[in-house]
């Protein structure tokens, strides 16, 4: 029997990027130490006054099938912290719960492209993007930023590619570049996506995890709330990624119709996980703070290291949990030279291609080990690569 086009074709060919990734596991099979800095998920867990209140909710019942839009406790704690932090009046019509951020993703996608509609995307960019357009049948079209505007996304160049396109997918505090859009930017995104009719799928999952500047979202900008669906997770802010909580804001009419296709696809989110969700989210902005302040230490330590050498540099490190270090100097592709570094020193980072061709030169570090730990592997990273610099 033969399986769908959509499904063979989902990760469009060649490798996926997890290369090093995969080998530094092999490693760590075999017993190898090795220093790992790839993925980003907190060295803490889910705190346990969320997993109290997890299982408080599960023994009191809250285990058979919850509303499907999600509860409405947690619908109305999510649209009173989009109202507290962007000013637009929201409310829980505006607000759907998801399977995670990733769900929400898709479902945004599904609600705003049909088959072989074209769905901007920008390039560096958080590895499931292409996938997930393709899994809705849309065609991805990849928009470069470029290193040397610091990965802040041109609006010419995304109005340049923009002719035909349905939707543009962005991400700000930014995986893997960890740059965070200026206003400017997002002024410029939001005229794009007017002038050219484009829904705009705001992915704000790291929007507590803001060291430089602001984080702006694009659906407080003018005429942009009819046309923005932003996505967001419980999983960055709240150490909560094994829970898979997340939610979708958009227009009520839009929400409807995605209540829909949750009905007709996850059928919701446990009814326990969302009690512990908004649990966790009426703790407040104090919470989340205390769970970004490792990464906040970690972004200045790092400052500290590079700022002592010259053939590693940062790309101005403004939000998420990672780092993005130029290698260009060294003459290496991201690839060549975290293959090397693992190899040579037992440290693993992600390359930058894994992220899409203009983070060419480039490596992404993750911040999720202990500080010290940290600072070393940063430390004999720059050594290795004065070295290879020559
Ligand atoms: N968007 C970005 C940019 C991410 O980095 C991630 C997870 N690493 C997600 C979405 C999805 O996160 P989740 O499904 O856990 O909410």
């Amino acid at each position: 029997m033969k399986p769908s086009q959509r499904i063979t074709t989902l990760l469009g060919g060649g490798s996926d990027g997890w290369d090093v990734f995969n080998k530094a596991r092999d490693m760590i099979a075999d017993g190898v130490p090795v220093t790992e800095l790839t993925i980003g998920e907190h060295d803490i867990r889910t705190a346990a006054p969320i997993l109290q209140e997890m299982h408080r909710a599960a023994m009191a019942g809250h285990t058979g099938y919850a509303s499907v839009p999600g509860t409405s406790k947690l619908r109305d704690i999510v649209a009173a912290r989009y109202t507290d932090r962007t000013g637009v009046p929201t409310t829980r019509d505006n607000v759907l719960i998801t399977p995670g951020g990733q769900s929400a993703l898709f479902a945004a996608h599904v609600a705003v492209t049909d088959p072989g509609d074209v769905a901007l995307y920008l390039d560096p960019y958080y590895a499931t993007y292409p996938g997930t357009l393709r899994s809705v049948s849309a065609q991805p079209r990849r928009i470069a930023t470029r290193a040397d505007d610091a990965f802040q996304p041109r609006a010419s160049d995304i109005a340049a590619a923009a002719e035909g396109a349905k939707s543009l997918l962005i991400n700000s505090p930014n995986n893997p570049t960890g740059v965070v859009y200026s206003q400017a930017t997002m002024d410029g995104i939001a005229q794009v996506c007017i002038d050219h009719d484009l829904w705009l799928i705001s992915d704000e999952v790291y929007d507590s995890q803001v060291w430089e500047g602001q984080h702006i979202s694009p659906r407080a900008l003018p005429g942009m709330a009819e046309r923005t669906l932003v996505c967001g997770s419980m999983s960055k802010s709240h150490a909560m990624t094994g829970s898979r909580c997340g939610w979708i804001v958009g227009p009520p009419d839009i929400i409807a119709y995605l209540i829909d296709l949750a009905t007709n696809t996850t059928y919701g989110v446990p009814g326990y996980i969302q009690d512990a969700a908004a649990f966790a989210l009426e703790q407040g902005a104090e919470l989340e703070e205390e769970i970004a302040a490792p990464f906040r230490r970690r972004r200045a330590l790092a400052k500290e290291v590079i700022a002592k050498q010259n053939a590693v540099s940062l790309v101005p490190a403004q939000g998420a949990m990672y780092l993005m270090l130029d290698i260009r100097s060294t003459g290496l592709s991201g690839e060549d030279f975290a293959n090397d570094l693992l190899d040579a020193e037992h440290i693993a980072v992600m390359p930058g291609e894994s992220f899409g061709d203009a983070a060419a030169g480039h490596v992404r570090v993750a911040m999720t080990i202990a500080d010290d730990s940290f600072v070393a592997a940063l430390e004999r990273l720059c050594k290795y690569a004065e070295g290879r610099a020559g």
